[in-house]
């Protein structure tokens, strides 16, 4: 089915991704990465674990193991110490009652004892022949105090890690944490970027009149590898039905897929789609979005065609609401909603409806007024230096006809589109930007 033949009707973006989505297959070649490459990749299988963790109850201080109903609440306790039990160095024999042994954080609890006192609340014999206990301190300590239970955080045969995640630092931790040494993971994306246009030139050499730099290689490829593809850059390509044509067929023949800037939209050189449809379908093309409408999407072979438009700030805005989540299904991963956080508008904006539209926003703290999204202050698509001062994209439903200063507008942080950068900006955000603040 295509959906390009009425030209005139633009899809909505949740159409166009309904759509592309339902076309696309998620990768199911695996491979083995060793714990030390593990981050950043897609688990293929759930993960269950093999073992209690802790392995065996141990204590959360470093203190003296004892039993409770040794202490007095009317007078001070004396307790001899008959032993340690260090971490990784347990205690081999029963504790005998009024008894206690010397523990550090992590050693295991030994036999006997049912709480651990903290070193700083107990007097200590020079020698550390024993210990003494002051009644108030007694009163308050209760049963299991300071002792973590063998397999309170995680137990033998529950589910560790659901496949499908891309994996970060703390999930390979919690393998090791298991013993696991190595995880199974979808092999990765293979992607080949393209940038169309007779006035590209790299940067490093001489402008003839007319170019310009190439730019939008350096955002794709980048967003590419934050995602964890392997990415082949193709360079430029001019405008020349052949050289795309031979471009396009070889790439789609080794790669899952390919994604081009330039030459989508209806310009006499732009070839793309054209050369797509040559090779095989287009699946859709036009969204009713702002930037970018010009985005197509199809399929050569078993291998993806994402057509971006040119325009600098199309090319990352697309990337970010199409391209990302149509990659993201064929990595194996769920694709999930951006985060959005619903915040006051700090700007004044008029547009017409009918197309989603997102602008290049900031976030700032107001004391009063609580989070407010700035906007830049051009909406030129080719201003680059917009996407360079946002830290973040509000976005504009297709309905929504403008916006006043203090009306609630949705702001998605570059972050939450996998966009590496410090959002807090001021380091008060943090504090001062309370979870409620942020759902609105
Ligand atoms: P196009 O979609 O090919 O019509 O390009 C739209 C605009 O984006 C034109 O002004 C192009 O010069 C510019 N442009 C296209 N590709 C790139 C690129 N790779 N780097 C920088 N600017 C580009
Ligand atoms: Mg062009």
């Amino acid at each position: 089915m295509s959906h390009c033949d009425s030209s005139d009707r633009l899809l909505t973006l949740r159409q166009a991704l309904a759509t592309a989505l339902k076309l696309i297959h998620p990768l199911c070649e695996t491979e083995t990465a060793p714990l030390a490459t593990a981050d950043g990749r897609v688990l293929a299988a759930d993960v269950f674990a093999r073992l209690d963790s802790p392995p065996h109850d141990n204590s959360a201080m470093d203190g003296f193991a004892l039993y409770l109903a040794d202490l007095s609440v009317h007078q001070p306790t004396r307790l001899p110490v008959i032993g340690q039990a260090l971490a990784g160095h347990p205690y081999a024999n029963p504790v005998p009652p009024g008894a206690a042994v010397r523990i550090t954080t992590g050693g295991w609890t030994p036999t006997g004892p049912d709480a651990v006192i903290m070193q700083e609340q107990c007097q200590i014999a020079p020698d550390q022949g024993w210990i003494e206990i002051e009644p108030a301190v007694a009163a308050k300590l209760k049963l299991g105090e300071n002792i973590r239970r063998r397999g309170e955080d995680v137990l033998a045969g529950t589910m560790l890690l659901s496949g499908g995640v891309r994996l970060r630092p703390q999930d390979v931790a919690l393998a090791a944490g298991q013993g696991i040494a190595a995880l199974e993971v979808i092999r990765r994306l293979r992607v080949a970027v393209a940038s169309t246009g007779d006035e590209l030139y790299e940067p490093g050499v001489e402008l003839p009149p007319g170019a310009i730099y190439e730019s939008n290689r350096h955002v794709l490829i980048g967003l590419l590898r934050r995602l964890g593809c392997a990415v082949t850059d193709l360079g430029i390509l001019r405008d020349d039905r052949g050289i795309i044509l031979a471009a396009l067929r070889e790439a789609a023949a080794t790669h899952d897929v390919l994604l081009t800037s330039g030459g989508v939209s209806v310009g006499t050189a732009d070839l793309v789609k054209d050369m797509v449809a040559e090779l095989g379908t287009v699946d859709l093309w036009r969204l009713a979005i702002k930037p970018g409408k010009p985005v197509t999407f199809g399929r050569i072979g078993d291998c993806l065609t994402i057509g971006l438009p040119g325009n600098p700030v199309s090319v990352m805005v697309t990337f970010l609401m199409f391209a990302r989540p149509l990659l993201l299904k064929r990595m194996g991963v769920e694709p999930v909603e951006p985060v959005r956080w619903r915040v006051s508008a700090d700007f004044a904006f008029r547009r017409k409806p009918g197309r989603r539209e997102w602008l290049r926003a900031r976030l700032r703290f107001d004391p009063e007024r609580g989070p407010l999204a700035g906007v830049y202050h051009t909406h030129s698509s080719g201003a680059l230096s917009s996407l360079v001062w946002a830290d973040g994209l509000v976005e504009l439903p297709e309905e929504c006809a403008g916006v006043a200063p203090g009306d609630p507008v949705d702001y998605l942080p570059f972050s939450g589109l996998g966009v590496d950068g410090d959002l807090m900006k001021a380091d008060e955000l943090d504090q001062e930007l309370g979870i409620d603040a942020l759902h609105g």
